[in-house]
């Protein structure tokens, strides 16, 4: 049987470690634990154990795991890159949807769950690191994104995501983060961007992103342990600089 308490007692205290750091309160933090590779039997225990939302990057992977978890009534997010012909899987059952990148598939979406009667809480992903093969939208872009949003009425926009630079260099790290702090700020003046909530951090980097003003943060390996999958299958990996 797996610790599954322990290993996330363990990531709540360096969240709640961070965010004193930081001078925040660490209740408006948010752990999204990430399930992808995870066979279904160990969500069955990790569900038991208390966690009730689970991330996941492929669509594939998730509307299965939804449909043979559907018992349990977990909350799933979708965090992962989707192509406009899956918008209506994640319509059918997903909670969240994390990276939302394109108008034209935000009006598939919206054009889906109307069909459906549902609503989807929605997330803007930006490509905050520069690096050329990473998704999300350009940070010159998001602006004017984000004030196209309101016509697609059953998307409740909840903030902007994004994957910080994959590097040891935590300036760099650092650096995306603030960027995405900054784009928040000016929405949340322009009143476009609804909560204003922020998904940055990953199990090599949420203090770090806590202390950049994450308020929810996207941790997979930390929990679960390592995954045999290379991350280069979920998302495409910088070209090599050196
Ligand atoms: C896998 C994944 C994570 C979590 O990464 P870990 O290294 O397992 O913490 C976070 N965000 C996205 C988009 C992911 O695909």
């Amino acid at each position: 049987m797996e610790d599954f308490h322990r290993n996330l007692a363990a990531i709540r205290a360096r969240i709640d470690a961070a965010a004193e750091r930081a001078g925040r309160d660490a209740a408006e933090i948010r752990l999204l634990p990430v399930s992808k590779t995870v066979p279904e039997e160990r969500l069955r225990t990790a569900f038991a154990a208390g966690i009730t939302q689970m991330g996941e990057n492929k669509v594939q992977e998730a509307q299965r795991k939804s449909e043979n978890l559907a018992d349990l009534g977990i909350s799933w997010s979708v965090i992962g890159h989707l192509q406009t012909n899956k918008a209506k899987n994640v319509a059918a059952f997903a909670d969240e949807f994390q990276a939302l990148d394109s108008l034209r598939l935000a009006e598939t979406l919206d054009r889906r769950l109307q069909a459906n009667g549902r609503g989807l809480d929605v997330y803007v992903q930006v490509n905050s690191s520069g690096e050329p093969s990473k998704f999300g939208l350009e940070p010159a872009d998001v602006a004017a994104f984000l004030a196209a949003l309101p016509s697609y009425s059953s998307l409740r926009v909840r903030g902007l995501m994004t994957l910080a630079a994959h590097t040891d260099d935590v300036a760099r790290v650092r650096e995306c983060f603030r960027i995405m702090r900054q784009l928040r700020d000016a929405a949340l003046q322009a009143g476009t961007v609804g909560d204003g909530l922020l998904s940055m951090g990953m199990s090599g980097d949420f203090e770090a992103a806590i202390e950049g003003g994450s308020t929810c943060v996207r941790v997979g390996q930390a929990i679960f342990g390592a995954r045999a999958t290379p991350d280069s299958h979920y998302w495409p990996e910088p070209p090599q600089t050196k």
